[in-house]
């Protein structure tokens, strides 16, 4: 008798709480909905006018214009040219911030479709036809569509959204500071200071709508080096009277996957190193006084990735000092490993579920790919995830790579994206005490 009247009180507490939820996912569901028609409108303004990196002008002041009159604090010119957009819920809570990236790339379109780029801009000192073959048009729209719907039910928010609208994700122009770590520095994460950070990537090879995440390291740091190795100019048939840094360099590629293959402990986490660019030499006879070669370096672990920048370093000046010669060896960070806090992943899963379908999120494997959105993560607990973008009848196998002329994205379900940014808000006040 005890245990029934103990069981009938927990229901009674329990189930209106459980109703609650349950009324708020499919208001959730019901305005994404309602606004997809409006989502993929705005996409497909923003395709049709591109802007590179640290040049997000137009795609700015297009966001101000979607987001002013909704009461909204905006703020416009952050860390050169983002948006960052404040939104107080009708309760206390976390500060919960969510992100897009705004630019576009040095691509031709090729894609026939009636709102394909014609768009050009300057890019290294020479003029570029621009497309947005990564799909951050998809993600700023996605992320205007949750301001808009949040708006709608800001009385019931348990606390502050930030909408972040970032520049450039894909690297400022050489000379300039830019994209999520100029954020950061400019402290975006903090006044108010986040709590929580949620960010999505649109995938052209993921069928649209669908979830997928992973735990821990999901995406690779990604550093530049570069070597120079000094030699000794001489005759191409005399070469015991100069160095030959031509050789030397040949040694030094070997012995950089040599570091992968041999030193790195590959069962803990993937790492790859790829020399992409080699310049020496003028002539077929003449052994040049210098060589110069560029690479990049991808890892999972923050500590190997540090452990690579000594190995190469230590590589590459005694493969040049065997031979007489001099290694000048440089790093540029551009990303760091993309990480998930495992514990928000776990609490944040079935928030995913409820927006995309239990049946329509999955997990996945390491991404040699790198994000900047990384910097944010140093700052607050992180969760960076894909969504589809492939028409649902194509085969993974097909689909066009990101960042090429044929790159398309079926925009006919961002409503799921805006589905799971405003599930991600309404429940993650309610995992706190978990
Ligand atoms: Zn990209
Ligand atoms: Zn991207």
């Amino acid at each position: 008798m005890q245990k029934l009247i103990f069981l009938s009180l927990v229901s009674f507490v329990y189930l209106p709480c459980r109703l609650a939820a349950q009324d708020v996912n499919k208001t959730i569901k019901t305005q994404a909905l309602a606004i997809q028609q409006k989502l993929t409108e705005y996409r497909r303004h923003l395709h049709q006018y591109p802007e590179l990196s640290n040049r997000e002008f137009k795609t700015a002041a297009y966001i101000v214009e979607q987001l002013k009159n909704l009461g909204l604090d905006i703020q416009t010119g952050v860390a050169k040219t983002g948006v960052v957009v404040i939104l107080k819920g009708g309760k206390p809570g976390p500060v919960m911030a969510l992100r897009a990236d705004m630019d576009a790339l040095p691509v031709k379109e090729r894609v026939n479709i009636p709102y394909a780029s014609t768009d050009s801009a300057l890019y290294a000192g020479a003029k570029v036809p621009v497309m947005h073959a990564c799909g951050h048009d998809a993600h700023v729209a996605m992320l205007i569509g949750t301001a808009q719907v949040l708006s709608s039910m800001k009385k019931d928010i348990a606390g502050t959204v930030k909408f972040i609208f970032q520049p450039a994700e894909e690297g400022p122009p050489e000379g300039e500071e830019g994209g999520a770590a100029l954020m950061v520095k400019d402290g975006v994460m903090d006044n108010p200071k986040v709590d929580v950070i949620f960010g999505i990537h649109i995938e052209s090879w993921i069928p649209a709508g669908d979830i997928q995440y992973k735990p821990g390291a999901f995406m690779a740091s990604a550093d530049l080096f570069s070597i120079k190795v000094k030699g000794k100019s001489s005759h191409g048939s005399q070469p015991w009277l100069g160095v030959d840094p031509i050789s030397i360099s040949a040694q030094i590629i070997d012995g950089l996957q040599h570091i992968v293959s041999r030193q790195m402990e590959l069962t803990k986490a993937p790492a790859v190193i790829t020399v992409g660019k080699i310049n020496s030499g003028v002539r077929f006879n003449i052994i040049p006084e210098e060589a110069y070669m560029e690479g990049t370096i991808r890892t999972l672990d923050s500590k190997m990735q540090l452990d690579i920048h000594d190995r190469i370093r230590l590589t590459a000046t005694k493969i040049a000092e065997a031979s007489n010669a001099l290694a000048e060896v440089n790093f540029y960070t551009k990303t760091l490993v993309t990480y998930n806090n495992p514990k928000l992943v776990d609490n944040m899963l079935p928030s995913l579920q409820a927006a995309a379908g239990k049946e329509n999120v999955r997990s996945m494997d390491w991404v040699t790919g790198a994000e900047d959105f990384s910097y944010f993560g140093t700052k607050a607990p992180a969760f960076f995830f894909y969504i589809g973008g492939m028409p649902r009848e194509n085969d993974t196998k097909n689909a066009p790579p990101h960042h090429t002329p044929d790159f398309l994205i079926d925009d006919s379900r961002l409503y799921v994206g805006v589905q799971t940014f405003c599930q991600l808000v309404f429940d993650y006040p309610n995992t706190l005490n978990k």
